[in-house]
């Protein structure tokens, strides 16, 4: 943890962490530092797993925190069908993003897939432009904490299923959104 701080030039958070409350006081620069910083100090390979199984952990505290306020934890909720119960709660996970926090998402949906688009995305802020000064442009989506934060959702949602989720474009690479595609129907 240490280490990370340090690559991404936040020593001052060593033992220090930022309080725990919602006055959205940490950037969403300082979280693309440590996006980049996990790929610095792990390589890009194992920065990209680290950064999935962050935002997997992740779920379990948002879920703790906002879960009863969005009914989420309502029997009623559980028993919903997983069709039904995945559209509540996807839908549930975007609001709270576009009112408790600066992210912005957007869903859409199709027969087969849940597109989420977040429109001002912390993950990659002004990556695009940072990496293009050192001449390394971010070639690939880059934005693996949001994938392992939905891959849990979707796995708590559906009580333990599988689902492919992958994000094809990213604001890093030059698109306008980064876009995470659900694929509905579960690998397992
Ligand atoms: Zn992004």
């Amino acid at each position: 943890m240490n280490a990370v701080l340090n690559f991404a030039n936040l020593s001052n958070y060593i033992n220090n962490y930022p309080p725990y409350d919602q006055d959205l006081a940490f950037s969403f620069e300082n979280i693309s530092h440590l996006q980049v910083a996990l790929e610095s100090a792990y390589g890009p390979r194992s920065g990209r797993g680290l950064a999935q199984r962050v935002g997997r952990a992740s779920f379990k505290y948002g879920l703790r925190e906002f879960g009863p306020e969005l009914g989420l934890t309502d029997l009623a909720f559980r028993l919903l069908p997983l069709p039904a119960k995945l559209r509540a709660g996807i839908d549930a996970f975007a609001a709270l993003f576009n009112n408790s926090t600066d992210q912005r998402v957007r869903l859409e949906w199709d027969e087969k897939n849940i597109y989420w688009s977040i429109e001002r995305c912390p993950l990659c802020w002004g990556r695009r432009h940072q990496e293009a000064a050192a001449m390394t442009q971010a070639s690939t989506p880059c934005c693996h904490l949001a994938v392992g934060l939905l891959q849990e959702a979707l796995y708590w949602l559906s009580v333990g299923r599988y689902f492919e989720v992958e994000e094809e474009k990213c604001i890093a690479c030059g698109d306008s959104t980064c876009t995470i595609v659900i694929n509905q129907t579960p690998m397992s």
